[in-house]
């Protein structure tokens, strides 16, 4: 809180968004400045460099949305290289179980004949 002559100010004010009234150099949020009414103004973050708003990850906001950030991060750390072995698991097991069906299917296609 600022305590000026006549005026408490106790709002946060964006630094992106306060103006400076080119009147009577308040610096204010809105349209048109507080004490004088003046439509005239600049930005603050003319003279004062803004950082940007998402510069950097959120924090965590709950245990939960932190463990499954670590779940995120252990998964991209993970070696490459067992990515693939169990990729190739995979597709060796579907392989497998499409030539198995295969053989089923050609084994009662043979039993039906006469
Ligand atoms: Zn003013």
């Amino acid at each position: 809180m600022i305590a000026t002559s006549n005026w408490v100010h106790c709002r946060r004010m964006d630094l992106r968004e306060a103006r400076l009234c080119l009147d009577c150099e308040e610096i204010y949020l809105g349209q048109q400045c507080p004490v004088c009414a003046s439509e005239s103004f600049a930005f603050v973050s003319r003279w004062v460099p803004a950082r940007e708003r998402r510069t950097g990850p959120r924090p965590a906001t709950s245990p939960e949305a932190a463990a499954y950030r670590r779940l995120l991060v252990a998964d991209a750390v993970r070696p490459k290289a067992l990515r693939l072995v169990k990729r190739g698991a995979v597709g060796l097991a579907a392989i497998s179980l499409a030539r198995w069906l295969w053989r089923q299917s050609g084994a009662s296609t043979r039993r039906a004949k006469p």
